[in-house]
């Protein structure tokens, strides 16, 4: 399951980075995933709370933003969000290169007070 991966890899992420600032309780953790990853945000949150019991992390709110990846055209340079056409909107050329919103960012992690 592709989302539990990435999960552990956040959880480990805020995990290092609390252990670094003193530790605290978390809040929220502020994330962004490219659209081109195949996530599902929905399991990302319900794999962070499973992930998340019996951490600094129990009950923190996951607050995803998904980055569209944008096409460019090698012809006109035009850009446009991709979607599954893989042609240019301007000059509907194919020789399109895609620009990935790509991998997953840790944001910012958010302490209850
Ligand atoms: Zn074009």
């Amino acid at each position: 399951m592709h989302e539990m991966a990435i999960c552990c890899a956040l959880v480990e992420a805020v995990g290092a980075e609390l252990a670094r600032r003193g530790g605290g309780q978390v809040e929220t953790v502020r994330m962004s995933i490219g659209a081109l990853q195949g996530i599902e945000p929905d399991l990302l949150i319900s794999a962070f709370a499973l992930l998340s019991e019996d951490t600094a992390m129990a009950g923190a709110a996951l607050a995803i933003t998904r980055r569209p990846a944008r096409l460019q055209c090698r012809t006109c340079k035009g850009e446009r969000a991709a979607d599954r056409h893989f042609h240019c909107a301007s000059c509907g050329g194919t020789e399109v290169s895609l620009l990935p919103g790509k991998g997953m960012t840790l944001d910012e992690i958010i302490l209850r007070h």
